[in-house]
């Protein structure tokens, strides 16, 4: 026989297990569109370097004696994903297509200070 204590504990496991069941479908019917993205679909989802202002060359400013000051380009922004060498061009997490490290765009946000993308 089932005393009264243990039919609550018994509902209250069934409400659980029923409560992470739950979170589970519909955990993964969040993330199954985006598991199930192609790899072209993903980058699909990158911002077009028209939408963003890319241009092949960095911002920089130049002080009165025409030297360049700070430069802002591809190569020390946190998004870049380096090429083969530091020459070629590489990707970017945010920005679609081939992306010089000389490159530059208005998503532009500097690497820490640590260096650490
Ligand atoms: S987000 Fe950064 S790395 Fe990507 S294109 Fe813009 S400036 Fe370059």
């Amino acid at each position: 026989m089932v005393s009264k204590s243990d039919q609550g504990k018994g509902a209250s496991f069934s409400r659980r297990a029923l409560l992470k069941i739950g979170v589970t479908a519909v955990t993964g019917l969040v993330l199954a569109p985006v598991l199930l993205l192609s790899p072209s679909a993903r980058a699909a989802a990158k911002a077009s370097k028209a939408s963003v202002g890319y241009q092949d060359k960095p911002l920089g400013t130049r002080n009165d004696y025409g030297k360049l000051g700070h430069v802002q380009d591809c190569s020390n922004c946190s998004s870049f994903i380096p090429g083969p060498s530091a020459k070629q061009n590489g990707t970017c997490k945010v920005v679609a297509g081939s992306i010089s490290p000389r490159g530059w765009c208005v998503l532009y946000t500097p690497v820490a200070a640590s260096g650490k993308r």
